[in-house]
């Protein structure tokens, strides 16, 4: 009896010991666990311990349960996982200088292949990332085996309970919480359980896409009346160049350090038959797919745009102008556009699909020249695919090298510290950007053949961040994804469109396309003044979001709201568009010496 009494007694105080020291070795694991993490931020740029504390909580069992487990297999299974969930953050981070979020989720989803060749296309940004994880996990897993002795107790299904608990509880979270755009994850999250919450986030949205209807649209109304042409008027073609991924803050004719526009600067300069009168603007969306289509609708709220089916094209068509569509990318946008049965001629890359590859964007030329309009009054809605990544420009290194380096870059911009491959990246894109001043300049020279009055609109479907507040490439929800050059190209620069183009100040898709639709002899007016204007995210019609903006007193700043698809709108906030200032003033000095300074 007293023996026994004794046993239970030391078995306790074994009990005691043994958990003392399981909670002081999965602390001494996660400490590890951790370092792991700390070092792959470090190496991305990631605020390296601006960690949130809260957001450590789930890890707090992860240890325990890597502790639990005994077979080799498992572990290996497991530490692969969780490397697959690093190497999507911090691949992710990367390649877009923002954490995961839903919606790059959900556009990863709808244009998969896009996505593929782009990414393979960077291959070399990935390089560094996939190697430290696969390092790292390895280091971890060796510390693990060997640190485990047999003093634990095994418990291999409580061992993976510990381990699975932390993301169901996240991704429950995640589908049920109020806001869902609030826990939208940010980069003070660590890479696994940011994955899972952006996944999760992602998943939500998806399913409930049923719920999504015009409940978020403010109602604007968009009124078209056609303005009766005179049947003696001058011949008069109008065209709409949407370029892709152009950074205004890169371009020399914006006062860029690198002459990246060589052929335009010297257009601007007086060379040639037109005069150029250029803004900075703000495009319908983020992404091709969220922007191109809300801009060829002449829409003004992204999800009004839905109920919207007029286009730019039927505008045309019904005052008389034959109507083209060439395009270097594919039929995607304008299928979700609509429109197709006012347009005449209809080229895309689909099947222009080798000669793409062979020409890139001089494919367009072909197109107009095998396919060219007809008729007095012509309309050309024309999509470039330069410079989307990968930055592909054949202009020969000799020809770059060459470039003025000229005017400082906006102050403040770019601070940040980029890593060699994002320096090779900012190079590769500003050569890029060469072939599209190129295609630029080759569509205006044909365009300038047309007899009488010609309008050329040059816009772009979104921005590409090179690095501005740490941000790369275009998708994700900010204003400063949205700016674009803007710029009217005229042979009638005393004329009306050419005024009411001048008059405009940053202007929104939709003021833009108001001007495109008056040079076709179309006013499209909206039922009710707003003071707002809308920027859609990265899906058509604001399904995954989108801005409401709001001009400031200062010409640089804004006020944005974050709408939802379920009408949840965030609190307002200020935001600064880096660079602007600095390219409006440069415009107005520029302005003094050009052709568009005779237009009063
Ligand atoms: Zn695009």
């Amino acid at each position: 009896m007293i023996e026994r009494v004794d046993l239970s007694v030391r078995n306790m105080s074994q009990q005691v010991r043994q958990g003392t020291f399981f909670i002081l070795a999965s602390m001494a694991v996660l400490a590890v666990f951790l370092l792991n993490e700390v070092i792959l931020r470090y190496a991305f740029g990631l605020s390296a311990l601006n960690i949130e504390t809260r957001h450590l909580i789930p890890y707090l069992v992860l240890p325990m349960g890597f502790l639990l487990i005994v077979s080799k297999r498992i572990m290996i299974g497991v530490l692969a996982l969780l490397a697959v969930l690093q190497l999507i953050w911090f691949g992710t981070f990367t390649y877009f200088g923002n954490v995961l979020g839903p919606n790059i989720i959900l556009l990863g989803l709808s244009q998969m292949y896009e996505i593929g060749l782009t990414a393979t296309g960077e291959w070399q940004i990935f390089v560094l990332p996939v190697v430290l994880v696969i390092v790292l996990n390895s280091l971890f897993f060796v510390f693990i085996q060997s640190f485990k002795a047999d003093r634990f107790p095994i418990n291999m299904r409580l061992g993976i309970f510990l381990l699975v608990l932390p993301f169901l509880v996240i991704s429950i979270r995640a589908f049920v919480y109020s806001k869902p755009f609030v826990i939208t994850p940010s980069p003070y999250m660590l890479s696994h359980t940011g994955v899972v919450q952006a996944v999760s986030l992602a998943a939500r949205s998806g399913l409930t896409d049923a719920q999504f209807s015009d409940r978020g649209a403010p109602g604007f109304i968009v009124d078209d009346q056609a303005v009766p042409l005179d049947k003696n008027a001058e011949p008069v073609t109008v065209a709409v160049i949407m370029g892709e991924s152009i950074a205004p803050l890169e371009l020399g004719i914006y006062g860029a350090q690198k002459e990246t526009t060589p052929l335009m600067s010297k257009r601007f300069q007086g060379a040639g038959k037109l005069s150029f009168i250029p803004k900075v603007g703000f495009a319908a969306g983020t992404s091709t797919l969220g922007s191109v289509p809300l801009f060829i609708r002449m829409s003004f709220n992204p999800v009004a745009a839905f109920r919207r089916s007029t286009t730019i094209f039927e505008l045309a068509k019904k005052q008389k102008f034959s109507v083209g569509f060439y395009s270097a990318q594919n039929i995607k946008p304008l299928q979700i556009a609509g429109g197709l049965n006012h347009i005449g001629k209809v080229e895309t890359k689909d099947e222009w699909q080798a000669a793409f590859t062979q020409k890139r964007d001089a494919v367009i030329f072909d197109q107009m020249k095998k396919s060219p309009l007809n008729g007095k009054h012509r309309f050309y809605f024309i999509h470039q695919r330069t410079s989307h990544s990968p930055y592909i420009c054949d202009i020969p290194d000799a020809i770059e090298d060459r470039l003025d380096v000229r005017n400082k870059p906006p102050a403040g911009l770019y601070n940040a510290s980029k890593t060699m491959a994002q320096k090779t990246r900012l190079k590769t894109y500003k050569r890029g950007l060469l072939c599209y001043d190129k295609s630029l300049n080759d569509i205006l020279t044909r365009l300038e053949q047309r007899p009488g009055a010609l309008y050329v609109f040059i816009t772009a479907d979104h921005n590409e961040m090179m690095g501005e507040f740490g941000l790369w490439g275009h998708a994700s929800l900010d204003l400063q994804g949205a700016l674009v050059p803007m710029i009217l190209a005229t042979n009638r620069p005393n004329g009306e469109i050419a005024k009411k183009f001048a008059q405009l100040g940053t202007p929104s898709s939709f003021e833009f396309m108001q001007v495109v639709a008056k040079a076709l002899g179309q006013d499209i007016k909206l039922e009710r003044p707003s003071k707002a204007f809308y920027v859609n995210g990265i899906v058509a019609f604001g399904r995954r979001g989108y801005l409401e903006v709001k001009k400031t007193q200062q010409i640089d700043q804004f006020s944005t709201i974050t709408i939802m698809p379920d009408n949840q709108r965030s609190e307002p906030k200020i935001e600064t568009m880096g660079g602007l200032r600095e390219v409006l003033s440069y415009l107005e000095k520029y302005s003094l010496s050009s052709s568009a300074a005779t237009l009063n």
